[in-house]
């Protein structure tokens, strides 16, 4: 059904009953009346507007509120409007005092906020809902909050929901539309992650059912938000045990969203109809474009995943129509709500609504509160039914909202704005958007292929049905693959040995992951001879060639990544979500030290070569090497370590960690699968003491790459740095050691984004991360505040099997580990201020909670040492200064990051902060091949090996550096 006339005339109408009056939120004064405008003047105006606005209400003090405002928009760089700048002026010149200033900004902000927000308690939210009513329009209303991080946050939306549906069913006037609220289900679980959608589902209906049954008590309505693309089938699922469940199957006030910005939103919207249809029900679907745009690119971006949304504006535009189409036709079992601002759509779905008749209750427009209010007067005057959706909330959590909001107002692409502002002539603005995208097509010529540059493995979709499902089919096969024998392998062949040793299942000790070759110092001996003797082919192989072997071997893994993956779950109990990106880590490494070794062995030219000289340096690689691996990435560190040196054309002895070796052991099979030569890998897992001492010993030994704890590199650094009879001379030592990491969180920070980065950080796999956050320092004005959230949300961290998709993390390695936590968390019960310490863990495994220790003293030895389990320190610091002196004062520094929205302190941290790697507002742990180069000093390491860059090879290897007189007789060929 094209109607591309009425349409088009309904449009107009629509846009000569606005343009009689300047719309009320462009004209109403923030600041000068025209702060959208600057807003659109310039990227960094407008940055430093939003950046400012979400993180005044955080702001205590006039002075902070100052300082914000001179650091976001620093008058000299940018052109301030009239008001703002006099009022600067004044300031510094005395005539104003900060705080009459600050008072003079916070009344900005709130009227800012008033605008878009329908009140902050329900009292005053009833007083803005009378209006709507009483201006021929109705509500839905959506309740503002911080991110629900904690089962205590989770009851607490539900208990307010369920108060507010009382509240204002109880004040309604005969005759009033029924109350209606809006909803997203991640407010009401922790644990809303599609990763686990069983337990989710579960949960989130645990709270959504009383609200549901509040509602039908009064004969109100309860729709269900869309949010990030990760979480719309998790959503669909519940919106659908919903529609099944017995107490609410005479209930018809239920509504859910489809977002046609997605691209696969029209199946999605079929699949949501046939549910309804072969149920027979009722529900109320909205359309929107959809809120969250950007960050849907940047995720998928930062994922190497395929966007999930139209690229181009007039696709989702066109996308929009089609399915305000196809729900128009479907009116028999949804109630239509189109959800929009732009009056081209907004006409078409009117145009469409009228042709075929649908009654005024089963559609409506929807537009959001404080948004193009001629435009809601303009249809309510024209008899279109129209609802608005009102937030409602504090200030706090309402900022984000808010700065959306003005992010909208103030893009390029927002209709009002190209109506209004721009005055873009309405011609262009109401075009068919199908039409504008058919032109561009056939104006865009095929863009041209990029350069192939080494690009990070895609993160796996655990939204996915097939992908949950494929992990579990890799777990049962792995469970049927359980205890075989995993040789030693030299030269090339198998090797046997009299004794073996137990890699066992943590979370499960008597189950045996595989019997492993417990080799001895002679074979360890007989490997380092193997490698030695495969050096002098593999050194002259072409890198290409050397390459080549290594991208099979990566795609190998790649075709077995969900099993290996399992094996990690089993071997070293690491969650699904841990061990696939452990298994991605080490695809990328073998993929990038063989992409970025091809070359170096090429002659690099030195810049300053005087004419008839040419300088270069060659690198060569080293000879034959031992690799010494950590169980807590048992194949990105171990695959990390023997790329680099493999790709650099060395050979290697692979010494693993007992605790994961037959994980070690496939990633040798991928390696030797793709045709490496025999000797060039030779593998001896075993005692750590004998074979590490034979290897270390061994008078052919060039280098040893090892990453473990700072005792044993310390030890080995220093045996390798006195041998005498070493033929080698210095043995090269690549070393990477512990950490004791901090993260600082000052006054200005997101707590959202705090409490969830450093929970990330602390307890992702048990804290078994050489980068895992172990201290917190956290400026003393937000100490209780951010403290109360990160208990509650520790409090409900599940600790469990790691094969169950629920757990947040599994056991601890093995036994010495757990009575190595369990003995620092003794120590902090008698040293520190014990906030969390101990919940019942049942199961056979090594289990350990969660622990958290408030006021510890920086100084006192949980506060210093390396625990490796899930224990954190809380620190109180005075100032900034002092938290980063006390974010130093350890031996080692390996990672350390901030939360802040001050962009001073964050220069600051950035400077000051003693760490190989230093992470601003995001997690500290996670870094990723080639984007974040990883490698701390002090004890953490020499401090100029980065895992995941160039260093790492050139490290493997020797410079030469050569220089060749070109000119003979007083000719050269560079002259002339
Ligand atoms: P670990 O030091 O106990 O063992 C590391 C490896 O060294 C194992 O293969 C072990 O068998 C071997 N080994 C032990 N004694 C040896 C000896 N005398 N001679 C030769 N080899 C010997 O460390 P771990 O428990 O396997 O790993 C955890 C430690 O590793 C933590 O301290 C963690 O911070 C650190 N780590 C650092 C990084 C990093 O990149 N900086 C990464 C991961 C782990």
């Amino acid at each position: 059904m094209r109607l591309e006339k009425e349409t088009l005339e309904i449009a107009r109408e629509i846009i000569s009953r606005t343009s009689e009056k300047e719309p009320h939120f462009w004209e109403s004064s923030w600041w000068d009346g025209r702060v959208v405008q600057w807003l659109a003047s310039s990227p960094e105006i407008k940055t430093g507007v939003l950046r400012f606005v979400d993180v005044f209400p955080a702001l205590r003090s006039s002075k902070a509120v100052i300082r914000h405002l001179r650091e976001y928009l620093p008058d000299t760089a940018l052109h301030l409007p009239e008001n703002l700048r006099v009022g600067r002026k004044f300031l510094d010149s005395g005539l104003i005092t900060p705080r009459a200033m600050a008072a003079a900004i916070r009344l900005g902000v709130t009227s800012a906020a008033k605008r878009f927000i329908a009140g902050n308690s329900m009292e005053e939210t009833a007083g803005a809902l009378d209006k709507i009513l009483g201006e021929g329009m109705s509500y839905t209303l959506d309740l503002l909050g911080e991110a629900t991080l904690s089962e205590k946050e989770a009851d607490n939306y539900r208990d307010r929901y369920i108060s507010l549906i009382k509240y204002l069913s109880a004040g309604r006037a005969p005759g009033d539309p029924a109350v209606d609220v809006s909803l997203k289900l991640s407010s009401l679980t922790p644990r809303f992650d599609p990763v686990c959608p069983e337990y989710a589902s579960q949960e989130a209906r645990r709270r959504l059912r009383p609200i549901l049954r509040a509602a039908m008590e009064t004969g109100s309505k309860v729709n269900i938000d869309m949010e990030n693309y990760d979480l719309r089938d998790l959503t669909l699922s519940v919106f659908r045990d919903i529609l099944d469940d017995d107490q609410f199957r005479s209930y018809d006030g239920l509504g859910i969203v489809v977002q046609a910005y997605l691209t696969d939103a029209e199946q999605s919207l079929d699949a949501l109809l046939e549910s309804l249809k072969s149920r027979d029900r009722r529900a109320t679907i909205r359309l929107v474009k959809g809120a969250y745009w950007d960050r849907e690119v940047i995720l998928a971006n930062q994922r190497n995943l395929p966007s999930p949304v139209f690229m181009i504006k007039e696709e989702t535009d066109a996308s929009f129509e089609l399915l305000t189409l196809k729900l128009l036709e479907n009116t028999d079992v949804a109630n239509v709500a189109v959800a929009s601002h732009n009056v081209r759509s907004i006409a078409k779905a009117v145009a469409v609504g009228w042709a075929m008749k649908v009654p005024p209750e089963r559609f409506e427009i929807q537009q959001l509160y404080g948004m193009a209010d001629p435009v809601k007067k303009a249809l309510v005057d024209m008899n279109v039914p129209m609802r608005v959706y009102a937030p409602f909330g504090e200030m706090l959590p309402g900022m984000a909202y808010l700065v959306r909001r003005i992010l909208e107002n103030s893009s390029n692409e927002s209709f009002l704005r190209r109506l209004f502002v721009n005055k873009t002539p309405v011609a262009g603005l109401l075009r068919n958007p199908a039409e504008a995208l058919a032109e561009k097509a056939r104006a865009n010529t095929p863009r041209k292929r990029e350069e192939a540059v080494f690009v990070n493995e895609a993160e796996p979709q655990f939204h996915k049905d097939e992908t949950r499902k494929t992990y579990d089919m890799a777990l049962e096969l792995v469970y049927r693959r359980l205890g075989k024998q995993y040789p030693a392998v030299i030269g090339g062949k198998e090797r046997l040995s009299a004794e073996t040793f137990i890699s066992a299942d943590p979370s499960d000790p008597s189950r045996v992951v595989g019997h492993v070759c417990m080799a001895d110092s002679k074979m360890a001996a007989e490997a380092m001879s193997s490698a030695t003797s495969a050096f002098g082919g593999w050194s002259s192989t072409p890198p290409q060639k050397r390459a080549d072997i290594l991208f099979k071997a990566a795609e190998l893994m790649r075709e077995r990544k969900f099993e290996l993956a399992a094996w990690q779950t089993v071997e070293v109990g690491k969650t699904r979500i841990e061990a696939m990106a452990d298994v991605d880590e080490a695809i990328d490494h073998i993929r990038f030290y063989a992409e970025a070794a091809i070359g170096l062995e090429n002659p690099n030219p030195v810049k300053s070569s005087p004419l008839g000289e040419s300088n270069y340096t060659l690198y060569r690689p080293r000879g034959a090497g031992a690799i010494i691996s950590p169980w807590n990435f048992p194949m990105a560190i171990m695959a990390g370590m023997t790329a680099s040196a493999i790709a650099a054309g060395n050979t290697v002895v692979v010494k693993p960690s007992s605790n994961s070796p037959v994980c070690a052991a496939l990633v040798v099979g991928a390696l030797r699968d793709a045709g490496l030569p025999d000797g060039v890998i030779n593998f001896v897992p075993g005692g750590g003491e004998t074979i590490g001492t034979a290897l270390l010993d061994h008078h052919a030994l060039s280098f040893v790459s090892f990453t473990g704890s700072w005792q044993t590199g310390a030890w080995i650094a220093g045996r390798v740095a006195q041998k005498p009879e070493s033929r080698c001379g210095f043995v090269k030592a690549v070393i990477e050691t512990g950490g004791k990491n901090a993260v600082i969180v000052d006054e200005s920070a997101d707590l959202d984004e705090a409490v969830s980065g450093v929970i990330a950080s602390a307890f992702g796999f048990g804290g078994q991360k050489c980068s895992a956050c172990s201290r917190v320092i956290v400026l003393a004005d937000v100490y209780k505040a951010f403290t109360d959230r990160l208990v509650d949300a520790v409090a409900s961290l599940i600790v469990g099997p790691p094969s169950d998709p629920q757990s947040h993390f599994g056991p601890l390695i093995d036994e010495e580990a757990e009575k190595k936590a369990e003995n620092y968390i003794v120590l902090g019960m008698k040293t520190a201020k014990p906030l969390i310490v101990r919940r019942a863990i049942v199961g056979p495994g090594y289990y350990v909670s969660p622990a958290v220790f408030g006021d510890t003293l920086p100084d006192s030895r949980i506060a210093q040492e390396e625990i490796f389990g899930p224990v954190l320190c809380v620190i109180r610091a005075v100032g900034l200064d002092e938290a980063i002196r006390i974010a130093n004062g350890v031996d080692y520094a390996l990672t350390a990051g901030i939360y802040t929205r001050t962009p001073s302190n964050a220069l600051s941290a950035i400077a000051l902060l003693a760490a190989g790697n230093v992470y601003v507002n995001r997690k500290i742990t996670g870094a990723v091949v080639g984007r974040q180069p990883f490698g701390g000093f002090k004890r953490s390491g020499y401090g100029s090996v980065k895992a995941g860059s160039v260093e790492t090879l050139k490290e493997l290897m020797t410079a030469r550096s050569v220089t060749e007189n070109l000119s003979r007789h007083g000719f050269s060929p560079d002259v002339g």
